[in-house]
């Protein structure tokens, strides 16, 4: 054996772990800071998934995309979008090799947790007018009350028109406040789960408090707020019936930390990792492989839904697309190579239990890498093959992208899913790769700049 000193065996035998500080020049730290400027005033603007795949097909026209058009002969370097009931969004690149080779797809989704308002959600009970809500995704309940709201949607009318509201996060706008309990009163209250600690039909948004007065006469808190909906919207109480409106936090996107290095934010998972995927996917002039960015909806309640990952929107677009080019659709789909990006849990040194270090990932240390999700035993999960696992690695390795490797958990403790395992089905090499989250579903999230950055160049060495 060589005559070899510790360290010398320890650069060369043992992983290496970097905070991007350690990495990055001071340009390029500088660089990824000013990447988030634009990043946080995509999460400010867009707050739904609707408002997302509306500012990004606008984004993509822009820089060239075009509507895609089914049997049309593409060429190297065209760039198309499809748009998928205004709440997915396909943008592609078309590259210079035959797509039976397989094409280089990310998919991030544009959906977060959220309150979504009832079918029927307006009363007025004891002086108060309040809508009600049923939650979208995987929240923590209690952490919805007493922080500003905005409502943020469309309504479909009878005639076919869809009226956007959007409300609470203009400067002047008003918003809107669930309630809790004070604590003098709340001693029943605090006995309560922290999981009940506010129930799904306690999570009712105060929207006004003075009735509506006819002839010195008070009609009603209700009739009330009809009036402005109807004064301001043209809508009518049954209009809500055909509508999705979204109750969700009115904070802006701000810089965290007296060093600034944190992004806090509602939504950033995933758009954390939608805008890094759009902006590298805009960056493209002519791709080896043809590039696909895939910013879908309904992750967080399962990808059900026909703007979801586990129905066939996108594998309808894949075939059509390959067919209008004369390749092979089976063969495109088995050769392509696939990054889910989704966010992964940063580890919290306030809630070190539920973590092992070992396995966790942790801001500042790059992109993440989930080779694997799911609950008990991996169960509903993707497991990315170890072959195509060295391919990312090398691949990101070789381009300067700061990783590592991170497990959503302790095993048993918990779990989760994402969309890789919606690809992987379609035959396609997945792999999860993301950004750390903070407060993970909460109404404000934290990411850190360097891994946000490090995200986009990423995706472009994916894409290249
Ligand atoms: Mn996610
Ligand atoms: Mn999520």
């Amino acid at each position: 054996m060589d005559e070899k000193t510790a360290d010398a065996l320890r650069e060369s035998l043992a992983r290496q772990q970097k905070h991007a500080c350690e990495v990055l020049t001071p340009d390029e730290l500088q660089a990824a800071d000013a990447f988030c400027e634009g990043y946080k005033q995509f999460l400010t603007r867009c707050k739904t998934e609707r408002a997302c795949v509306t500012f990004l097909e606008r984004k993509a026209r822009a820089n060239g995309f075009v509507p895609f058009e089914e049997g049309k002969t593409y060429h190297a370097g065209d760039k198309i979008f499809l748009n998928n009931r205004g709440k997915s969004l396909v943008l592609a690149v078309v590259g210079e090799k035959p797509l039976e080779e397989g094409t280089r797809l990310i998919a991030a989704h544009v959906d977060a947790p959220r309150l979504d308002l009832k079918p029927a959600p307006l009363y007025d009970d004891k002086g108060l007018a309040l809508a009600k809500t049923h939650y979208y995704g995987g929240i923590k309940k209690y952490q919805w009350t007493a922080i500003p709201l905005a409502l943020h949607g469309v309504a479909a009318k009878r005639d076919g028109t869809v009226v956007e509201i959007a409300i609470g996060d203009a400067p002047e706008d008003p918003k809107f406040c669930i309630t809790d309990l004070l604590p003098h009163l709340a001693a029943e209250q605090m006995k309560r789960d922290l999981s009940k600690g506010i129930s799904g039909e306690e999570l009712n948004v105060v929207i006004g408090s003075r009735p509506l007065m006819l002839d010195g006469k008070a009609e009603g808190l209700k009739l009330n707020i009809l009036r402005l909906l109807h004064e301001r919207y043209g809508i009518t109480e049954t209009d809500l019936f055909s509508a999705e409106l979204e109750i969700v936090p009115a904070f802006e996107a701000c810089d965290i930390g007296f060093d600034r290095s944190l992004v806090g934010a509602y939504g950033q998972d995933d758009r954390v990792c939608v805008y890094p995927c759009a902006e590298a996917i805009f960056a493209i002039d002519t791709p080896v492989h043809t590039a696909i960015a895939v910013l879908t909806d309904k992750e967080e309640i399962g990808s059900c839904g026909n703007t979801g990952l586990d129905t066939n929107y996108l594998l309808d677009f894949l075939t059509e697309f390959a067919v209008s080019a004369g390749a092979n659709p089976r063969a495109m789909l088995r050769n392509t190579k696939c990054l889910s990006a989704d966010v992964n849990a940063g580890f919290d040194p306030t809630f070190p239990s539920v973590m092992d270090p070992l396995n966790a990932a942790f801001m500042n240390f790059g992109v993440v890498l989930t080779k694997y999700t799911g609950r008990a035993g991996k169960s509903g999960s993707s497991d990315a093959g170890a072959e195509f696992v060295a391919w990312v690695r090398k691949l990101f390795d070789e381009n300067g992208v700061l990783w590592q490797m991170g497990e959503l958990g302790k095993v048993d403790e918990g779990g989760g899913g994402t969309v890789a395992a919606y690809l992987a089905k379609l035959n396609m090499d997945v792999i999860d790769v993301g950004v750390s989250i903070l407060s993970m579903h909460a109404p404000f999230e934290l990411a850190a700049k360097t891994d946000i950055a490090m995200l986009f160049k990423a995706c472009r060495a994916f894409f290249s």
